[in-house]
């Protein structure tokens, strides 16, 4: 990034205790967070992930009901990697989730359920990148990241959702932070370098998606990817390599 207006990420807040990731996709917290995940671990912080779909339809030579249990089991082994036990899958169908209520129900019940007082999500904006003719975000980022950021007011109020209450799951309104990743605006990082091996081990875990993404080498692919990646926000964050974050408070 260039430009007489760039400020410092500053660091991301340590004071929690348990984060929720909430994305579309197996592979969303691979591709940009999982470094910073697995120094949260290191940490003694518990994470869990929930994914709104198995990414059933990532991949055209595997049909949807071959392709979905597949992918089930790489996120389940990419997530162990960086120390993350709890996976769960929301169950809506890949590529064509819907923003709207019934999306904002499923992410509140989740964060009841999990009781977290940050949350992680991906970015919900239209392009990647701010700048002209950035990549065209896909619409199931753009409906789970906007529903994840408003759910977690929804899941403290009792009135909006009562059948959760029904179900047993009381409100929580200790969610303090929404952070989104990849956002084309971030705020906020977490040192990369201690996490890096790892992530990189997780994202490899999705051998089946990146033999078909490229022909590179996967391990090649992934080293060099990751690396640039968090190398990108380095610059704005004393020189080390790092996971970017949009943290919006509450
Ligand atoms: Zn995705």
């Amino acid at each position: 990034m260039t430009g007489t207006d760039v400020t410092d990420l500053a660091e991301m807040p340590g004071d929690w205790q348990r984060a929720l990731a909430v994305v579309a996709h197996p592979d969303d917290l691979e591709y940009g967070c999982a470094a910073a995940v697995a120094a949260w671990t290191d940490a003694g912080k518990e994470v869990a992930y929930v994914l709104a779909t198995r990414g059933e339809a990532g991949i055209d030579t595997i049909a949807p009901d071959d392709c979905g249990p597949l992918r089930e089991r790489e996120q389940r082994d990419s997530a162990a990697v960086v120390g993350v036990d709890t996976v769960e899958f929301l169950d809506h169908r890949d590529g064509v989730i819907e923003y709207g209520l019934g999306l904002r129900r499923d992410i509140a019940a989740a964060i009841r359920r999990h009781r977290p007082e940050l949350v992680i999500t991906l970015n919900h904006r239209d392009t990647w990148g701010g700048s002209p003719g950035a990549p065209w975000n896909t619409p199931d980022h753009v409906a789970v990241g906007r529903a994840t950021l408003d759910a977690a007011g929804d899941a403290g109020n009792r009135w909006i959702f009562p059948e959760l209450a029904d179900q047993g799951l009381e409100p929580w309104n200790g969610v303090r932070w929404v952070a989104v990743a990849a956002s084309s605006t971030p705020t906020h990082a977490v040192d990369a370098a201690p996490g890096l091996d790892r992530a990189i081990r997780s994202l490899l875990c999705h051998r089946a998606y990146i033999e078909v993404l490229t022909d590179e080498d996967p391990e090649q692919y992934v080293r060099s990817f990751l690396t640039s990646a968090t190398g990108q926000a380095s610059a704005r964050f004393g020189g080390r390599p790092a996971v970017a974050f949009e943290l919006f408070g509450r």
